[in-house]
């Protein structure tokens, strides 16, 4: 009983001696052998990750099952390796109905490489999918009210996301979106109400709020500021001449670095904002300006957002 306790371990923790000892290599569904992942094609890629279409076939016969897989690009620093190893963790700690699913992890090179095994979302990213399928309003409030229903959930386990954007919420259906990419994602521990991230170049900046921009700061409420952002690309069908980057970059002037973060701050503290989206309903834009308060702690919560959305879709 014990040395069978300690057996499966040794093989969570280390997945790929499972193929050279006697444990039978099936008995962990998360865990996926490398030589029965055959490569589709590519799906997308982030700053750090790199997402493939793969067919997990372990009987060898084409009955296989589409995955996507993550992983890290090629030479990251030991401490991207570790943020990795976290938003495996915290995937695999998620279940919900608006989150992608976790399905397991691949490693070689005895755990020195791992990857990450998703269910694979044929439709892609609401990036890439809205500018080519124009749907309606009420569509567009559906998507959003299951962003904050994922939100929700994932705010009440105590994790923040950090980089909720269009481009990391997918399609399951016409009708379903879930959330991605928990690369950014940290964890609010019970007593704090915020976490301090120093990380320089290649952050989100656009969908930020301005304390994140200021002071590094990051919680529920900056989630919150970047759940209007990502409203505000799904009522622009994610067209690219009206993104975050392109219209903020209209109002600041083109610039480049640290100066584009100034700027930023300038005008988000002189109480300008993002556009109002062409036709956009008051009570969305009125959504939207709460959620853009220059005050963390007069943001509405998920909860409160997911009662509003109903509130204009009735
Ligand atoms: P990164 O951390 O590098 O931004 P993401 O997890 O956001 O990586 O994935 C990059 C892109 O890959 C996404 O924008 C999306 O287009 C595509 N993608 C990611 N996960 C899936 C999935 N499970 N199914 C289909 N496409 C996906
Ligand atoms: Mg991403």
């Amino acid at each position: 009983r014990t040395i069978l306790r300690e057996l499966t371990e040794l093989q969570q923790k280390n997945p790929d001696i499972s193929s050279k000892c006697s444990v039978q290599p099936d008995a962990d569904p998360s865990v996926f052998l490398k030589r029965y992942l055959k490569k589709m094609r590519d799906l997308g890629e982030g700053h750090f990750g790199k997402v493939s279409l793969y067919v997990y076939d372990p009987n060898n016969d084409g009955t296989g099952e589409q995955v996507a897989v993550k992983s890290l690009k090629q030479d990251s620093s030991s401490q991207l390796q570790e943020c990795w190893k976290r938003e495996i963790e915290i995937l695999r700690a998620l279940y919900h109905k608006n989150i992608v699913k976790y399905k397991g992890c691949c490693s070689e090179f005895g755990g020195q490489m791992v990857q990450l095994i998703m269910e694979f979302l044929p439709l892609g990213s609401l990036r890439d999918y809205l500018p080519k399928h124009h749907i309606g309003l009420k569509q567009i409030l559906l998507f959003a009210e299951q962003i904050s229903e994922g939100m929700e959930y994932l705010h009440s386990k105590r994790y923040i996301h950090r980089d909720l954007a269009a481009r990391n919420v997918l399609l399951e259906t016409e009708n379903t979106v879930k959330i991605g990419d928990f690369g950014l994602s940290k964890y609010i521990p019970e007593n704090a109400e915020y976490y301090r991230v120093n990380e320089e170049g290649d952050s989100p900046v656009f969908w930020y709020s301005i304390e994140s921009m200021k002071e590094s700061k990051f919680s529920f409420a900056t989630d919150v500021w970047a759940f209007a952002v990502t409203l505000y690309e799904l009522l622009t069908y994610c067209d690219h001449r009206l993104s975050p980057p392109v219209k903020y970059l209209e109002m600041i002037g083109n610039t480049q670095g640290q100066l584009t973060v100034l700027r930023l701050i300038e005008l988000l503290e002189s109480k300008r904002r993002l556009p109002y989206p062409k036709d956009c309903p008051l009570e969305v834009c009125t959504l939207m300006e709460k959620c853009w308060d220059s005050d963390p702690a007069r943001r509405p919560m998920f909860n409160e957002i997911i009662v509003s959305i109903k509130e204009i879709t009735e």
